[in-house]
């Protein structure tokens, strides 16, 4: 089936296109710079963005595609998590083009997206896997036995995301925002076994009650007081040097935990999704521990770990595929919506 994919939850308009799991055309369109002025996403200037972006953006993945409007099987669209407003706007332009063309529309969980997209890359996903979700608004280790119907998360942050924590010390080090890509680039010039950060919830008291979860804000507060203490004695800030011992710091527990609930459910396969999954350290740390323990690491192309329309689509898809009941037509934007909830019924 060729499904439309339709992704507003933050700040990009994304619009893919596919044909059962092969990626035919992915459309993005970023408010992202309207927004770093601000140092964060601001969820009104975000929903005006996706108004003006939407329809140009279906029509560039069309053309991209090389398809028609009416050709398109099903519409997927992202109804939840994220913001509000921006979610609205992707489901009031899916319900408008699944009743006009008269064709079915599967409103699927953004995070779950996250996860699915691989398949455009690697094929089938291997069931069951475990997913390591890291993203700007969520970190958190999945088992996934089936990504239409069964989602269900092992641990996560009880604090900062872990893609919050590369902004917010992103910040603190004067690089702009959203800061991932930024600290990503400033650690290859530095030292990551400079500073020795904090890794949370490892310690064997934590590890009793928090084995899988994970905790990033005590990370960003001993980041800030160590740049503090540099700057009080008048001495340069090692922008570098804090930037690959930081992300050295989020990578090793974020690897460390996944590989433990791999490892502890006897499960080989392990994927990496969301914003953060684009770090290049991350890549290399999973690989390299991974391949030690017989497990077999998936990571999308960066520019399918951001945000997109491709990922909304793979998992519509996926749904069309697996014969699942579509969406009813006034289906709601759900700003909350657990990870658990992956098609809305
Ligand atoms: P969620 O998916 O939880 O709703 P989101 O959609 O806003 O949040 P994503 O687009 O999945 O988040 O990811 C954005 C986050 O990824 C930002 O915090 C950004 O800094 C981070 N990020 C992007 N590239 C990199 C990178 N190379 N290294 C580290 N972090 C990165
Ligand atoms: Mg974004
Ligand atoms: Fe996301």
């Amino acid at each position: 089936p060729l499904v439309l994919g339709i992704e507003t939850s933050c700040d990009e308009t994304g619009v893919g296109i596919v044909r059962g799991q092969t990626l035919l055309a992915d459309a993005v369109a970023s408010s992202v710079d309207e927004h770093a002025r601000f140092g964060g996403v601001v969820p009104e200037v975000a929903s005006r963005a996706h108004l003006e972006a939407m329809v140009p953006t279906i029509q560039r993945a069309c053309d991209t595609a090389g398809v028609r409007l009416a050709d398109v099987d099903a519409i997927a669209v992202t109804h939840g998590p994220g913001l509000a407003g921006a979610l609205l706007v992707g489901v009031a332009s899916a319900k408008a083009l699944a009743l006009s063309l008269g064709k079915p529309i599967y409103g699927v969980n953004h995070l779950a997206a996250h996860v699915a997209v691989d398949q455009l890359e690697h094929g089938p996903l291997p069931e069951p896997c475990l997913a390591l979700l890291v993203s700007g608004g969520h970190s958190s280790l999945l088992k996934v036995t089936d990504i239409t119907t069964g989602v269900d998360p092992m641990g996560a942050t009880i604090d900062d995301a872990a893609g919050e924590a590369f902004d917010k010390v992103a910040r603190l080090l004067g690089l702009p925002f959203p800061g991932g890509p930024h600290i990503d680039r400033a650690a290859r010039d530095g030292n990551k076994v400079a500073i020795d950060f904090p890794r949370g919830l490892t310690s064997r008291r934590d590890l009793e009650r928090h084995r899988f979860d994970y905790s990033f804000s005590g990370l960003k507060t001993a980041v800030a007081r160590w740049v503090e203490a540099r700057e009080r004695s008048g001495e340069p800030v090692p922008v570098a040097d804090v930037a690959a011992s930081f992300q050295e710091a989020v990578c090793d527990v974020l690897v460390r935990k996944a590989l433990d609930a791999a490892s502890a459910e006897g499960i080989e396969d392990l994927m990496i999704g969301g914003g953060v999954a684009a770090n290049s350290r991350l890549r290399v740390l999973a690989e390299e521990r991974a391949g030690r323990l017989g497990i077999r690491v998936r990571v999308p192309r960066p520019g399918l770990c951001t945000d997109n329309g491709a990922m909304v689509a793979a998992l519509g898809s996926a749904m069309v595929a697996r014969n699942r009941q579509p969406s009813p037509l006034d289906l709601p934007a759900d700003s909350s919506l657990p990870v658990t909830e992956v098609l809305a019924g």
